[in-house]
Parts: C-alpha cells; structure tokens; sequence
C-alpha cells in the first residue's frame, strides 16, 4: 500500500500462519539476508524470531520494525506480565494509522528519490483507514448493548475491544504458545451462559479444539452458544479472497462478529 510500484513485497508466513510460532527456516533465513529491507511488527509478535533479527541488524541490514514507529502510551500490556507489550496492534485502526506512517517515513529514508511517493500513497491510505474506523464503529453499533462480548481462542482483540467498545475475553493469553487452562474454560463458560452470549469465535491461525471444548462446557450449564464463524486473528485471509487485505480482513472480521451477535447469521 505504501510502497506501491517502487516495492516488491515477498511475504514470508502466509495465510492461516500462527506468527507466534513460525520458525524461519534456512529457505526463510537466505531470503530475508537477500532482501533490500526486511518489514516486520515486532512486539515479541514473531516469537520465534528474534535472534534472526538481532543477527541481521548486527549485520548492518535494513529494516523497518512497526514497534518502532508506535506511541509507547497507546499499547496495552499482557495482563499477566506487565512488561510485555500485547502485539494485536493492527485491531485498532488508529494504531494502524502509526504503523502506516511509520512505513512510509523509513522508506522515505531508505529511498528519497521516491519520498514524494511514499507519502501521497500514505495520505490516500491514510484516507482508506478513515473510512474504515467509520465502518467498524457504524456496524458495532447495530449489536445490542448486553450482546457486545467478544470470546475467542486466543486474546488478540484486546485493542479492537478498547477502541470500539466491546468486552474482550480470550481462552489463551496473548501468544498462543500456552494451553488454555482448564479454569480459563469453565470461567468463561460460566460467562456466556449467564450473559446468554449468542455467539464465540475461531480463528484461522489457531486450532479450533479449544473453543469446541468451551462451547461443550457451555451446554453443560444449559446454554448452547453457537460458533459464530472464523476470524482473522493472526494472519490475513487468501490473496485471492476479500480477505487478503488488510481492510478486507478487518472488515470481514467485523461482519462475522457483528452478524453473530446480533445473531443474523
Ligand atoms: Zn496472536
């Protein structure tokens, strides 16, 4: 988006990759050292990768690391271990915003003969971004106030709760390299039975056991939760599919959740 024909972009985990757990292997590794410029979120969100990147800015590589171009102040910290930041920044569109921005200001410098570029391809998707905060909240709305509960396999929409107004509830902490507990489970089980809560979520980069054991703890408290779809947590959908972008994938997500909970699936 920001690059626009002045870039190549090869991704390297695609869709349905749990980013948490991806291991970059010696395919991955000769790739990102054969790159201009390697891209990525940072935030511990490439969990496993860390020593990649620490060798390769040792060596002197290019690199543009969103983390870096975030206001410290608007990230949350994992409930359990206030010194981690929580990654899910890109649910909270305004965010987003930075992260775009930030792109655009080191590909600037990287490249200055195309800086005028960079940032007229910034303000039209900057533009882009607006409309969508519009979409997200317009469509939140329209869930009836006791029904915005928003219970998935791992806890990626912390951000996307506190900017559109939605309790956020996740079986798994913010990586999803931990088990669920069994109390997790029950808790939440306990919640959406007596809340009533229409609808829980999958999600396409996470194994879908867990939130099958929760709605069988459900119904064993007498209330049967439906699966409301899959969501788009970790990884973008299909580059053919609707999802394959970013705004495609916030709004598909917010379709599945607020068609779910208004329980016009
Ligand atoms: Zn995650």
């Amino acid at each position: 988006e920001i690059g626009g024909d002045h870039v190549d972009v090869s991704p390297l985990m695609g869709p349905g990759v749990d980013p948490h757990l991806y291991q970059a292997g010696a395919g991955a590794v000769s790739k990102l050292q054969d790159s201009d410029i390697v891209a990525h979120h940072g935030l511990h969100l490439e969990g496993k990768m860390g020593d990649i990147f620490r060798s390769l800015d040792k060596q002197g590589h290019r690199s543009i690391c969103l983390e870096d171009g975030l206001d410290p102040l608007s990230l949350l910290s994992d409930e359990n271990n206030p010194e981690v930041h929580d990654p899910h920044v890109w649910f909270d569109v305004s965010i987003w915003k930075q992260a775009a921005n930030h792109v655009a200001v080191q590909l600037a410098l990287y490249d200055p003969e195309n800086a005028a570029d960079y940032q007229e391809n910034l303000d039209s998707y900057l533009m882009e971004l607006d409309a969508l905060e519009t979409y997200i909240h317009d469509r939140v709305s329209e869930i009836p106030e006791d029904q915005r509960v928003l219970i998935t396999a791992h806890d990626a929409f912390r951000y996307f709760g506190r900017a559109y107004g939605i309790e956020v509830r996740g079986l798994q902490g913010i990586s999803t390299d931990a088990e669920a507990s069994t109390s997790a489970v029950s808790d939440l089980a306990t919640l959406i039975a007596t809340k009533k809560i229409r609808a829980i979520f999958i999600e396409s980069s996470v194994p879908i056991k867990n939130v099958e054991a929760l709605q069988d703890a459900t119904k064993a408290r007498g209330f049967d939760v439906e699966i409301g779809g899959e969501l788009y947590s970790d990884a973008l959908g299909d580059p053919s599919s609707d999802a394959g972008t970013y705004i495609g994938m916030v709004r598909a997500n917010v379709d599945t959740i607020v068609n779910s909970l208004k329980g016009e699936k």
